[in-house]
């Protein structure tokens, strides 16, 4: 797993247990299992939120798991350009690398560790495709992709973006050094990660090493959400099992528990959590393809702004998806 991960965390500053007497444990109120799915030019995803209701996961929209797959020679693929508008895409990239380019100027390389924290706001177009030396290799890729809602006050605000190198991730580690946490974003403990947000939420990604006990503190105010990425562990005073691909929606308290089964799947040496939660906007989302605006008529509005142009243009310079030479038996047949 090449995103950040210390070989000592014991020497990592420590987070501050939670008091488990005084505290209030969240219980697990749902777990959901992601379906797969495939996602712009037919690259694998599982889609984390299915079967959630939206209230519950307020101010998260959608979220893809993108892999792990490891591709072959050849197939590694992306999303053709496309547009957003009224929301957030973070995508952080665990394994693997993805190239990026939107409409106002902003992109670069997400790889390894790396977030790319893209405010479409008004209007944006972009792309996300793997680059084309790893199109040729293939290689191991593993990432998500996060939508976060805006505001209406904020829906319409330009476009931004925010790269957060992989090294900027605040880490610390449980008080057993047990558990490896990597701040994306938000605070957790008085540790606080880089990510500049538009509403209070906190984005983390976890390691728990086999039989280790997470006991995380989590802002009360926040809804809590645990995505398993890899591995098998157990949630909740009830230790209820969970596994990859599994999203954990956990009720209202002051801490929650994540604990990392004693043998790991050899796929995966520890239980890898995805961690995230925010403050509730509570306005009516209406979510349409790549547009999340507040009623049906923004939508609408957002469509025509679309096909006229008004979401912003394609560069001149613009990064285009690589396509692998044509496979050269096969040309033979194309002869006449
Ligand atoms: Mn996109």
């Amino acid at each position: 797993m090449p995103t950040v991960t210390p070989d000592d965390w014991s020497r990592l500053p420590k987070l501050t247990a939670p008091d488990i007497h005084e505290a209030i444990e969240r219980p697990v109120v749902s777990v959901t299992t992601a379906p797969s799915a495939f996602e712009g030019e037919g690259f694998p995803v599982r889609r984390a939120f299915a079967g959630m209701n939206l209230r519950d996961l307020d101010p998260f929209v959608h979220m893809d798991q993108m892999g792990e797959v490891d591709y072959a020679p050849g197939e590694p693929k992306g999303t053709p350009w496309h547009p957003h508008r009224g929301f957030e895409t973070v995508t952080y990239m665990i394994d693997g690398t993805f190239a990026h380019q939107d409409s106002n100027g902003g992109g670069g390389l997400i790889t390894n560790g790396d977030t790319q924290w893209m405010t479409a706001g008004g209007g944006i177009l972009h792309i996300e495709t793997p680059p084309e030396e790893l199109v040729v290799s293939g290689g191991l890729f593993h990432g998500i992709q996060l939508w976060v809602n805006l505001p209406a006050k904020e829906k319409m605000t330009p476009p931004a973006y925010q790269g957060i190198e992989a090294g900027q991730m605040v880490v610390v580690s449980s008080v057993d050094g047990g558990s490896l946490v990597r701040i994306i974003a938000g605070e957790v403990a008085g540790h606080r990660g880089p990510g500049s947000t538009h509403t209070p939420m906190a984005l983390m990604h976890a390691s728990v090493s086999p039989g280790a006990l997470l006991e995380l503190a989590w802002n009360p105010s926040f809804n809590g959400l645990a995505y398993v990425l890899a591995g098998s562990g157990l949630v909740g005073s009830e230790r209820r099992p969970v596994q990859m691909g599994q999203l954990v929606a956990f009720g209202p308290g002051d801490w929650m528990r994540v604990e990392g089964v004693d043998r790991q799947d050899p796929r995966s040496v520890n239980l890898e959590v995805l961690v995230l939660g925010g403050q509730p906007i509570r306005e009516p989302v209406e979510h349409y393809g790549p547009f999340v605006m507040n009623t049906r008529d923004e939508i609408m509005q957002a469509l025509d702004d679309f096909q006229a142009g008004r979401l912003g243009t394609i560069p001149a310079n613009a990064l285009m998806p690589h396509v692998p030479d044509p496979n050269p038996v096969r040309a033979e047949h194309t002869g006449i």
